[in-house]
């Protein structure tokens, strides 16, 4: 007879008895508790958000998922260097002037990000800001700067020029005209605290798109691990890798969202701190490793470092991979990736 045959399937076993039933029924609750899938979108640091909770009450995940927005809201409220009355336009106002006492969290936010500037050689910097102003983006007629704005703002950027100081909880930016932007690091340092206040509401699965930073954590409600779509920076139909997810973060840099191109030249929103001017050589840069924040801060710094040093800083970091797409459109990456890739890509 055909084992495992549908018929049988009924045929009893000596664990269908009450008292190994009940074992077995203990035994499988835990993994076959009926789950939801519960997705919010909101716009949130100028991106868009999402968040995707497993739970087994969908009244529980939807609250879970509000407390995880005022987490974030509470996190904008702080680094926002748009609203006149954060912590962080506080520590701007008073750049040349006199140090600023700011909550614990502000603080320790500000000292990882310093950490990262050190770890990237200056490529990541919060203080990019001052050159940052220069740009705009988004604006209907995009302007590049003259040299000489751009040399003077200069004065104002690096990552030295901010002083912490331990006991009073101050910070204070030497220049005046210096200001700190936490454009690439607040939306990864944001994904991290809502997973946190999820997992905290009893969430076993999640996903928090912070403007396209993803943290997974958990898993399905089908049990499988989630997987994320690399897509290709001037194709976005195409994907490049297929990355299976837990508890990771991937985030991407790229030069495809807000750019303008003025006299055939592409200038993207990453600017290279040291020079005051877009970071140029990379289409996009994806890095993944366990915390958003630091991916968030990463890939900046990659961006900013380009495909040789970008590469070279990341395999010199435990747990951390990343994927390339040069200017050229050639695609590199670390070597835990490589085997993620589409066939063509892999080279
Ligand atoms: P996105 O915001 O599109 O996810 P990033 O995480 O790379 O992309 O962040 C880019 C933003 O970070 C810019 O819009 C700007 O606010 C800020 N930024 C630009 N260059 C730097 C830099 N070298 N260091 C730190 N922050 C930067
Ligand atoms: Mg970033």
């Amino acid at each position: 007879m055909r084992q495992g045959s549908e018929k049988n399937t009924r045929t009893p076993r000596p664990w269908a008895k009450p008292a190994g039933g009940l074992i077995l029924a203990g035994l499988l609750a835990a993994s076959i508790v009926p789950a939801a899938t519960i997705k919010d979108a909101r716009s949130r640091m100028g991106s868009d958000f999402e968040i995707t909770a497993v739970h087994a009450q969908e009244a529980a995940a939807r609250s879970a998922i509000d407390a995880a927005w005022a987490e974030i809201d509470r996190i904008e409220a702080m680094i926002s260097s748009w609203r006149e009355d954060s912590e962080t336009s506080e520590v701007n106002r008073n750049a040349g002037i006199r140090p600023v006492q700011v909550s614990p969290e502000l603080f320790r936010l500000i000292r990882r990000a310093i950490k990262v500037s050190e770890l990237t050689h200056g490529a990541f910097d919060i203080t990019f800001a001052a050159a940052g102003d220069l740009w705009d983006f988004r604006a209907d007629d995009p302007e590049v700067p003259s040299e000489e704005a751009i040399e003077t703002v200069l004065r104002s950027v690096g990552y030295r020029k901010i002083h912490l100081d331990d006991e009073g909880q101050t910070v204070f930016l030497e220049n005046r005209g210096a200001r700190i932007g936490f454009g690439a690091i607040g939306k990864g340092y944001a994904a991290n605290r809502a997973v946190f206040v999820l997992k905290e509401h009893g969430v076993r699965g999640g996903l928090v798109s912070a403007g396209g930073d993803l943290v997974a954590f958990g898993r399905r409600e089908d049990g499988e691990p989630w997987s994320i779509a690399i897509a290709h920076p001037r194709d976005r139909k195409r994907v490049l890798a297929r990355i299976p997810l837990t508890e990771q973060a991937v985030v991407t840099s790229g030069d495809y969202e807000q750019y303008f191109i003025h006299e055939g030249r592409r200038y993207a929103h990453i600017i290279d701190p040291r020079t005051g001017w877009p970071a140029s050589g990379l289409q996009a840069v994806t890095v993944i490793c366990p915390d958003a924040e630091l991916a968030d801060a990463l890939a900046t710094a990659a961006f900013v470092l380009g495909p040789e040093e970008g590469l070279a800083l990341v395999e010199r970091m435990e747990g951390v991979e990343a994927l390339f797409v040069t200017e050229t459109g050639e695609v590199r990456s670390t070597s835990n990736i490589r085997r993620h890739l589409n066939q063509e890509d892999r080279g």
